[in-house]
C-alpha cells in the first residue's frame, strides 16, 4: 500500500459534523464548514456536506476551484479577504466572501458586474485579535459605500478569534460584535443575514451559558476534522479525534550506539532532538520529514519517542519492539501538521467510508470502501 499516506474516516467527519451542527442549532447558530486545513478536498468537504453544515469556506481561490471542478455546487465562501488580481475568479467561483478593504471589494463589484452577478459580501470586523478586520469604529462607514456598489450586496458581518493572537474569545467581546450587527442596521438599513463569530475557538463560548444573542453562524475547520477545541488542544466532548492518520514506512531498523558521542552533536542543529526518555535503544527512520509535514505536530504512537527529523527522514525510537524494514507507523497529526501533509505532492490520501451500504454488503475479504484518490 502506498506510503506515505493519510487515511481519513469519512464517517466519523460526518459524525462529528453532525455533532456540532446539532449542538449550535439548539443555540441558534449555523455552521459553515472550512476546508482549508484538507486543501479543500472534495470527498472530505462532501462529508462536511453530508453532516449538515449550512455552508463550505476556504482561505484559497485555488481550494475552491478544486471543490467546484470536483462538482460541488453549494454556497463557498472566501474566508480570506481577496487577492485584487483574484477578484474575477473570487465572483466566478464564490457565492460570498470576507473583506477588509473597499478597494478590493470595488474590484469585486466590477467583475460581478461584468459577469452579471451579485457577489455577496462579509465584512469582517477587528474584535481584538489584531489579524485582519475593519476598526469597529470605521465598520458602519464601510458598509455604506458597500451598499453603495452595484453588484456586491451586504450579506453580514464576521469577526475572528485566536488566530494570531491564541486568545479565545471573551463573553464580553462577543456581546459586543453581536451589539455592532445592530448598529450597522440601525445606520445602514439592511438586515445582517450573516453574523459569524468566528472558528473553532468560540466553541466553549457557543456551548456556554450566556446567550449567543445576534451571532447565527460559526465558521468551523478544525473542531470537525480534529475533533479538539484549538486554544486548549482538548477534545470536544463526544467528537472523534482520530478521523486522520499519518502513515509511514520503515525505511532503517538498527541499533545504533545511543547515546550519540557528544561530540557530534552540533547544538544549533534544532532538528536534532535528543530522546529525554531512557532506555531507548532501537532506532527506526521512517520515510517522511518536515517537507512533507509539520513533524512536531504527529504524536508519536505508544512506546515509541521522537528523536529527530530532517527534510526527509525521521528517527524514531522504540524502548520495546524492533519494527520490520518495511513495516507502517501511523500516528495522529495536529491541525498544522494535517494541513502540510493534505498539501504534500507525496503523500497520497485514502478516503475510508464506512458509510452504512443501503444494501447489506456481500461478505467480502477485501475491503471495499477503500478509495485512493
Ligand atoms: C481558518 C479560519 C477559520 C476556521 O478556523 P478553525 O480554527 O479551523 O475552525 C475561520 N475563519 C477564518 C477567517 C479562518 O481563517
Amino acid at each position: 500500500m502506498s506510503c506515505p499516506r493519510i487515511e481519513v474516516d469519512l464517517n466519523k467527519i460526518r459524525r462529528n459534523t453532525q455533532t456540532v451542527v446539532r449542538r449550535l442549532g439548539a443555540r441558534g447558530i449555523d455552521v459553515t464548514g472550512v476546508t482549508k486545513g484538507v486543501r479543500g478536498h472534495p470527498a472530505i468537504a462532501q462529508a462536511l456536506l453530508d453532516g449538515g453544515v449550512a455552508g463550505l469556506a476556504d482561505a484559497r481561490i485555488s481550494n475552491v476551484q478544486r471543490l467546484r471542478q470536483a462538482g460541488i455546487t453549494s454556497p463557498v465562501t472566501l474566508i480570506r479577504t481577496p487577492m485584487m488580481s483574484q477578484a474575477d475568479q473570487v465572483v466566478q467561483f464564490c457565492e460570498a466572501s470576507y473583506n477588509t478593504e473597499i478597494a478590493v471589494i470595488a474590484a469585486l463589484s466590477s467583475a460581478a458586474i461584468r459577469r452579471g452577478r451579485v457577489h455577496g459580501i462579509i465584512l469582517m470586523v477587528e474584535m481584538g485579535d489584531r489579524r485582519e478586520g475593519i476598526l469597529p469604529e470605521n465598520l458602519a462607514e464601510v458598509a455604506l459605500q458597500v451598499m453603495t456598489m452595484r453588484g456586491v450586496a451586504l450579506k453580514g458581518i464576521g469577526a475572528n478569534f485566536a488566530c494570531l493572537s491564541g486568545l479565545a474569545p471573551t463573553t464580553s467581546q462577543m456581546a459586543n460584535f453581536g451589539a455592532l450587527a445592530n448598529e450597522i442596521e440601525g445606520a445602514c438599513g439592511p438586515f445582517l443575514k450573516i453574523v459569524s463569530g468566528g472558528g473553532s475557538a468560540n466553541l466553549p463560548w457557543a456551548f456556554g451559558e450566556q446567550s449567543t444573542g445576534r451571532i447565527n453562524n460559526l465558521r468551523l475547520g478544525e473542531a470537525i476534522l480534529l475533533g479538539v477545541e484549538p486554544v486548549s488542544g482538548e477534545q470536544i466532548d463526544g467528537m472523534h479525534t482520530d478521523a486522520f492518520t499519518l502513515v509511514a514506512e520503515v525505511i532503517e531498523a538498527s541499533a545504533k550506539p545511543a547515546p550519540f558521542p557528544i561530540a557530534l552533536v552540533d547544538p544549533t542543529l534544532a532538528r536534532l532532538r535528543i530522546a529525554p526518555v531512557s532506555g531507548v535503544s532501537k532506532r527506526h527512520i521512517l520515510a517522511i520529514g518536515q517537507q512533507d509535514t509539520d513533524i512536531l505536530g504527529l504524536s508519536m504512537p505508544a512506546g515509541s519517542t521522537f528523536i529527530g527529523a530532517t527534510s526527509d527522514h525521521l528517527v524514531i525510537g522504540t524502548n520495546r519492539t524492533i519494527l520490520k524494514v518495511g513495516s507502517e507507523v501511523k500516528f495522529q497529526m495536529n491541525y498544522n501538521a494535517l494541513m502540510h501533509a493534505m498539501a504534500a505532492p507525496d503523500i497520497k490520501v485514502k478516503l475510508l467510508d464506512d458509510r452504512p451500504p443501503r444494501h447489506p454488503r456481500r461478505t467480502q475479504d477485501k475491503p471495499q470502501h477503500l478509495a485512493l484518490v
